[in-house]
């Protein structure tokens, strides 16, 4: 008999039938409550909420199989206490993240929706010496928030570009270090020295809100903030005014605290490069993430150990 399990709808296309071989699939569409059922498993989109009410109504339930490397939409706690393994899929969306990032960089320092809106607008009176001068790269510092698998990856694009590398993580990270010359640093020189900062940390109950008022202050004046990580380590108000006094030189997101939902602060502030959460979709990321929670959930199903644990790596 084949195995009831719950899949995010919206990964339909991305999957090959021989990857559900033995499972009994129930397509569940982001816009519909968890159900309460038998299932053995469920592969959820980052934006279904996994906490102990979803969980307890899956009483079979023994693997959550996020579709996405961040698993802040699971209750982790919930989960542990119900013998319920989480996983992930890490490491196959490393290069498109860090790819998205550079081109939030990228745009931020050159200007680019200001420039393709006077194109588009017919405004462009043609060549001029000082028309949307931006950001030299080559000498600047780029300061990492996070230096795991996505932040070194965004540090080792920034040699090419000449950039000097810092970065604030919990542990240091030689290996990058030597590669790169990056220097490891605190939160507070981080702040203070970076031209371009760059988020690469979870969101974690430390990491919540860490950009706010007081620290958007202790930015370089003109610095450039650049979001892929998380939403909610961003305080969407606060960088709204600091772009909007100035203070702040642009800001590159693609994730925000309550998506789709923006701040409209925000959404009207100036000199911000605005992305819906596209850091890993790209056609062969998004199918190996997918094969990657299918796979944890064949695993585990089989008696196997999962691929990618976030915990729970040994099968009760
Ligand atoms: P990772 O390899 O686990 O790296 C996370 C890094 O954050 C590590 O360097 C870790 O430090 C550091 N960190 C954690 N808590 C910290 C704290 N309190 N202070 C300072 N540093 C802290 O994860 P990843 O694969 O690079 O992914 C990073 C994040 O990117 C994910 O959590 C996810 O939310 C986000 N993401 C977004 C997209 C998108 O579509 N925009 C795509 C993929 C991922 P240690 O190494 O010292 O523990």
């Amino acid at each position: 008999m084949n195995s009831p399990v719950l899949v995010a709808a919206e990964l339909k296309g991305l999957l090959e039938p021989d990857q559900l071989a033995g499972l009994d699939v129930t397509w569940l569409p982001a816009d519909q409550a968890t159900p309460k059922g038998d299932w053995l498993a469920i592969v959820p989109l980052l934006s279904r909420w996994m906490g102990g009410t979803e969980l307890k109504q899956l009483p079979k339930l023994r693997i959550v199989a996020n579709c996405a490397v961040g698993y802040d939409n699971v209750d982790v706690v919930a989960a542990e206490m119900r013998k319920v393994i989480v996983t992930n899929t890490p490491n196959v969306l490393t290069d498109a993240t860090a790819d998205l990032t550079w081109t939030l960089i990228l745009a931020c320092a050159r200007r680019l929706v200001e420039a393709i809106d006077l194109v588009r607008g017919g405004r462009w009176a043609g060549w001029h010496p000082e028309l949307l001068l931006g950001v030299e790269l080559r000498g600047r510092t780029l300061g990492l928030f996070g230096a795991g698998r996505i932040g070194q990856a965004v540090g080792r694009r920034a040699v090419t570009f000449g950039l000097r590398i810092i970065y604030a993580a919990r542990t240091a990270k030689t290996d990058f270090q030597r590669d790169t010359g990056a220097e490891r640093v605190d939160w507070s020189r981080l702040l203070t020295e970076s031209d371009i900062l760059s988020l690469h940390a979870p969101s974690t109950p430390e990491t919540k809100g860490i950009i706010n008022s007081d620290t958007l202050g202790r930015m370089k004046p003109g610095a450039i903030l650049v979001n892929t990580a998380r939403g909610d380590l961003v305080r969407e108000e606060a960088l709204a005014i600091a772009l909007e006094e100035g203070r702040l030189g642009a800001a590159g997101l693609d994730v925000y605290a309550d998506e789709p939902a923006i701040h409209p602060r925000l959404r009207a502030a100036p000199r911000t490069v605005l992305l819906p959460h596209i850091g890993s979709a790209t056609h062969d990321t998004r199918r190996k993430m997918a094969a990657i929670a299918v796979a944890n959930v064949q695993a585990v199903l089989q008696g196997k150990a999962p691929l990618t644990p976030v915990f729970g790596g040994t099968v009760p």
